[in-house]
């Protein structure tokens, strides 16, 4: 599944809604080796949403983390939604 810049990630647990760059710039914020900044994957990867991957994300309003396969995915193109194995949903905006 393709990311866009203009797709929207909602946090599992306040429901905030942020592009993937917000989240990319406050989980970086937060990796504090040079481990875990190499390792870091931004969001508009494919991979970094899917369920067999085990990057987590730090919401930039509460602040608690969530495996990227667990962020519901709200895309602003419906044709680009195919299988996927996920752990949440994804949701089709038509007003974005
Ligand atoms: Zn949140």
């Amino acid at each position: 599944m393709k990311i866009y810049s203009d797709d929207v990630f909602k946090c599992q647990y306040c429901g905030a809604p942020n592009k993937a760059i917000t989240w990319d710039t406050e989980t970086f914020r937060s990796c504090r080796s040079r481990i875990e900044k190499r390792e870091f994957q931004h969001l508009n990867n494919s991979i970094a949403i899917e369920k067999d991957n085990d990057t987590y994300y730090k919401c930039p309003r509460c602040k608690k983390w969530s495996k990227g396969s667990q962020l519901v995915v709200v895309k602003a193109r419906i044709e680009e939604v195919k299988h996927i194995k996920r752990d949440s949903i994804i949701e089709i905006s038509n007003k974005l």
